[in-house]
């Protein structure tokens, strides 16, 4: 059964719709009807095998630094450490905790399904660039498709499904179909991504660079 962007509107709602049968994913968290969260990989571990929680900050904590104790710049990369259940008290609580593990996350999905959401095309965000991540507007096409495919591959480096494209005109060929559409799955909140992130930016300064005019000639 689909999402109805009319009946979920608020986050609250978002979250019990999507636990109604029980339980449901956001991202690499398993979320139950009974208020807790843990790591979707941890669903068959017995909970006495995992470090409790009851506060929703100690998702903050949880999502700062990976398994092997490096910092996550970007919070939907798909290293999100394991070994832990968080109970919380209340919906409200559940709403701060998924905030602090995908942040705005919830808020992009809601606009998604209320057909509000803006998505910015690369380019455009590439020409609003200035100081020195201008010139990234010098990336070339075959460059912008390959740093696509390294950024933000599922498996790779980041679990948001890319909704932009390149240009009005182009589109991302670097990336499977399920990469860039958002399922109707009923136990699932999808991560959106209505516009190149800054990390994607940085690392096409690099590159870009490269397509500057040699001063050899
Ligand atoms: S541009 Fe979007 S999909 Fe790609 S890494 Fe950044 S946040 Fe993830």
């Amino acid at each position: 059964m689909a999402l109805s962007s009319q009946e979920h509107l608020s986050k609250a709602s978002l979250i019990e719709s999507v636990v109604a049968q029980g339980s449901g994913l956001m991202g690499e968290i398993l979320l139950d009807a009974h208020f807790s969260l843990r790591h979707y990989e941890d669903r068959l571990l017995n909970e006495n095998e995992l470090a409790h929680y009851d506060v929703p900050e100690a998702a903050r904590a949880i999502a700062r630094y990976d398994a092997l104790g490096s910092f996550r710049p970007l919070k939907t990369a798909p290293t999100l450490r394991r070994g832990w259940l968080i109970q919380l008290k209340n919906i409200e609580q559940v709403i701060l905790a998924l905030d602090f593990f995908y942040p705005a996350a919830l808020d992009l999905y809601g606009a998604f399904l209320q057909q509000k959401l803006l998505i910015t095309p690369l380019r455009e965000t590439l020409d609003r660039q200035t100081g020195m991540y201008r010139i990234t507007q010098l990336l070339k096409e075959e460059q912008a498709q390959e740093l696509i495919e390294k950024t933000c591959s599922s498996n790779k480096g980041c679990l948001r499904k890319v909704l932009w494209s390149i240009s009005q005109v182009q589109e991302i060929s670097t990336l499977p179909a399920e990469k860039k559409r958002v399922s109707n799955q009923i136990d699932e909140i999808p991560l959106l991504c209505r516009e190149a992130c800054n990390l994607l930016v940085a690392a096409a300064r690099p590159l870009a660079k490269k397509n500057l005019p040699s001063t050899n000639a």
